[in-house]
């Protein structure tokens, strides 16, 4: 069945419109979530960018799932692998579903015509990533299903052949701007839809809905040095902020190791998975001594701190000492231009260096938010550690279930957006056949025009990319792989001044079509709002987990710190200070049992 496009109406300048769900977002997790739900409601995404333009087409290594295809392996292995490269942070019933609903994600997209990379008696070829191991961690497992260094773009590209092919219809450079939400008698929160802005015109959309999937993506250009591509803004994540909903573990972002020295741009850890290795200035592969079982193979936070370690000590390459190398050279042309041709590119491309007969200068870049949006196991989001918001979903990047706790593996993320992406669309068409549409409030579009026309009409001094670079600089210099008390109260001294400043803006495009000027204006406001917000909490972990490393607390503390970080809004966002608009509380961490009543998976030292 092919969904249905509906009739808009204009009144008073603005663009009303009808859908049983609207997804925000047309990366991975959307477009999973709208093949489930294009087919049982009237459904629209609404997204920023062309739909294959996402930030999931850029995804390289993999997507983790215990086929054994190649070699002996297990969902319950995954699981455990999920649980402990998390630092025991992970909600372990959501590690089981991503697990095991994994097998069928990965069918699925095959079904859906995914061009896999093959073994030879053709079946999906399988390779090792970081943190996955064969019988809870002896030695590295062949687990992630891949295509070439391009598996995000694949995944992207049928998830989208699949949308048209169904009918879905998407709203193109919409970009949402709010959610409308109304209380009920009883003071709870209700969404009655979205308000979006149109590039091309800048009109005023609103969405009037059932169901609301938010699958945004993350937020790494909080930082300067990022992977992450220039429109990963967290826009999704600071609009639920707005609407006084709470955001999970927002504290644990996660530093790829092998980002290009200097530039960020990313080198897939399926390199290292091919056998590439890490070496210091003198040749030494020094992760030898970190993680003496699977070396190179560690998890990320790992990996990412002890390459920092060498440097700070003296042990860096280059002129500068500030680096290390990625040596692929023993792999041979022949792996490198087949199996991992695209980061071949990059590095001849942006640094000049041939990985075919040079190792490659690599530094950690922000990847990935681990935190996000609370959502239950069916994508559900939450109000508080329990009350489910009716009608919201929240799946992929911006969304925190918690299947990743303090660091996510390598390869479980294009996992996590079709496991879960999969599971809101489900859950948001179900929903929407026998809920009623909450009413529309008045004017519904009042606050977006209101932000709106004051950037536009703003006759302040200060330019936006200013703000932003001293925002990224200074997250780069205080908020990165190491975090002390004072760094981490500097940064927040920082973004308190950058506050004020953004208060006084101007943007040169004062027109209505194309003003990209404008929207990077209203990108800054939630890029402050969420740096914030992980600058804050990460000042309050006082422990060291995952990609959370705090050098004044070296040690996990479970005793006071075994529970994720819950943010609350109970202010004005925008006022300097946040003691005055962030209240931290907590939510507990969710174990498994075994028949026996036994923890399945109990918190044990992190040795790799
Ligand atoms: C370079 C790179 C390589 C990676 N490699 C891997 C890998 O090999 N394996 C793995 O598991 N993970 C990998 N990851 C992580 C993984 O790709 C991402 O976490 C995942 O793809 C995110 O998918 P998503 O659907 O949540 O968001 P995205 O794909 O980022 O999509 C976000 C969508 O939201 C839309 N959007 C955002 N804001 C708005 C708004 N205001 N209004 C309307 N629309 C909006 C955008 O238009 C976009 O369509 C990689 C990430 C990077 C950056």
């Amino acid at each position: 069945m092919t969904s249905q496009t509906t009739e808009s109406v204009v009144r008073d300048g603005v663009h009303y419109h009808q859908y049983d769900v609207v997804i925000v977002g047309a990366g991975g997790a959307g477009m999973r979530a709208a093949i489930e739900a294009g087919p049982g409601a009237r459904t629209a995404v609404i997204t920023k960018l062309y739909p294959t333009r996402s930030h999931t087409g850029a995804a390289q290594g993999g997507m983790a799932a215990a086929l054994a295809n190649v070699e002996e392996d297990s969902w319950e292995w995954h699981t455990f692998d999920t649980v402990k490269g998390g630092d025991y942070l992970v909600d372990q019933d959501a590690a089981e579903i991503l697990a095991k609903e994994a097998i069928e994600a990965v069918i699925d997209l095959e079904n859906m015509g995914l061009p896999f990379n093959r073994t030879p008696d053709g079946k999906i070829d399988q390779r090792r990533f970081g943190g996955h191991t064969a019988e809870h961690g002896k030695a590295p497992v062949r687990r992630a299903c891949y295509a070439a260094d391009r598996t995000g773009h694949m995944i992207l590209q049928t998830l989208y052949q699949n949308c048209v092919k169904l009918g879905i219809n998407f709203f193109n450079e919409f970009y949402a701007l709010d959610l409308i939400t109304v209380k009920d008698a009883a003071g709870k929160t209700q969404v009655a839809g979205v308000v979006a802005y149109e590039l091309a015109t800048g009109d005023l959309h609103v969405f009037h809905s059932k169901a609301v999937v938010f699958a945004t993506g993350g937020f790494g250009k909080i930082f300067k040095t990022t992977s992450n591509a220039h429109t990963l803004t967290g826009d999704g994540v600071g609009i639920v902020w707005r609407k006084g909903l709470p955001l999970e573990d927002v504290e644990f972002f996660q530093f790829h190791p092998t980002g290009l020295a200097g530039l960020g741009i990313l080198l897939t850890e399926g390199a290292r998975g091919e056998g590439a290795i890490l070496r210091n200035a003198s040749g030494e592969r020094f992760m030898e001594r970190y993680a003496p079982t699977i070396k190179d193979l560690a998890p990320r936070d790992i990996v990412a701190r002890c390459m920092v370690q060498e440097v700070r000590e003296g042990r860096g390459a280059g002129p500068n000492k500030d680096y290390v190398l990625l040596d692929c050279t023993h792999l041979g042309a022949e792996v490198l231009e087949t199996k991992l041709p695209d980061i071949t590119e990059f590095a001849r491309t942006y640094l000049g260096v041939d990985p075919v007969v040079e190792p490659v200068p690599v530094m950690p870049t922000a990847h990935y938010a681990m935190g996000g949006i609370p959502t239950n196991n069916d994508a559900e989001v939450l109000a508080d550690n329990e009350t489910v918001v009716p009608g919201l979903y929240a799946a992929g990047e911006c969304a925190c279930v918690s299947v990743h706790g303090a660091n996510r593996l390598g390869t479980n993320s294009l996992l996590d957006i079709n496991v879960f992406g999969k599971r809101a669309g489900r859950n948001a068409v179900e929903y929407a056949k026998s809920a009623d549409f909450v009413p529309l409030p008045e004017d519904p579009a009042a606050g977006v025009r209101e932000m709106i026309e004051g950037i536009r009409n703003a006759r302040g001094t200060e330019r936006i990319a200013d703000i932003r670079k001293k925002l990224q600089d200074e997250m780069d210099a205080n908020a990165q792989v190491f975090r002390t008390e004072e760094t981490l109260t500097d940064v927040l001294g920082t973004i308190a001044e950058l506050r004020e400043r953004f208060k006084n803006i101007y943007v040169d495009d004062k027109g209505k079509r194309y003003n990209t000027d404008l929207l990077e204006a209203v990108e800054l406001g939630f890029l402050l709002d969420i740096a914030e917000i992980v600058a804050y909490a990460a000042r309050n972990r006082r422990e060291s987990r995952g990609g959370h490393m705090r050098e004044d607390y070296l040690e996990r503390d479970d005793e006071k710190y075994m529970k994720h970080t819950m943010a609350y809004l109970t202010g004005d966002p925008h006022s300097s200070n946040p003691e005055d608009h962030i209240k931290l509380d907590w939510k507990p961490v969710v174990f498994t049992k075994d028949d026996k009543g036994e923890l399945k998976y109990p918190p044990l030292e992190r040795k790799y």
